[in-house]
């Protein structure tokens, strides 16, 4: 069975994550989405309860998704669960610089057991992130081009607090 570890803060999971997941399940037997707690971040928009039931409410019917948080590094995380490859997604030339200097880290740490494979969101989504999504809804604007109607609930029920 192929399995792969799609890591990430997720805060709040978007349509450019999605749009990744959707590719790597169709790749793969089985996608495990990580959401990460990086303990030198402390703030984040969703506690990390709350980012995990927002992607399990997403994927409720998807049996090829799995949805898991730690707080452990992503290589480790997808050791322990037997993942051949971390997913990541690729956004800009900023990112490719990033990624390929934390794919030769975590080879090196897996023993070249964990691959980093790399791919690109649709057009429509590919400029889509979770700062760029608070942002838009800090003015007060409609997000639901970006996130799921479900995350957009969530986000108008945090506000109302
Ligand atoms: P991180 O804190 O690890 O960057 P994110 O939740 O921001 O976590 O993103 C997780 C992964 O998803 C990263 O590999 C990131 O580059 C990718 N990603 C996020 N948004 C998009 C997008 N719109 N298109 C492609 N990849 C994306």
């Amino acid at each position: 069975m192929n399995k792969v570890l799609y890591p990430g803060s997720f805060d709040p999971i978007t349509k450019g994550h999605m749009n990744i997941i959707e590719q790597a399940t169709n790749l793969f037997d089985e996608v495990i989405v990580a959401v990460l707690v990086n303990l030198s971040k402390k703030n984040y928009f969703f506690s990390t309860d709350e980012r995990v039931n927002m992607i399990k409410e997403i994927y409720k019917h998807n049996p090829k998704v799995k949805v898991i948080s730690s707080t452990m590094a992503a290589v480790d995380v997808a050791m322990e669960n037997d993942c051949q490859g971390i997913i990541r997604g690729l956004r800009s030339v900023s990112d490719f610089d990033y990624e390929i200097a934390l794919s030769q880290i975590n080879k090196n740490i897996s023993d070249k057991k964990v691959n980093t494979i790399c791919l690109f969101a649709d057009s429509n989504y590919q400029f889509i992130s979770s700062s760029m999504v608070k942002e838009v809804f800090s003015f007060g604007k409609d997000i639901s081009l970006y996130v799921h109607e479900s995350v957009e609930k969530r986000m108008k029920e945090k506000m109302e607090f």
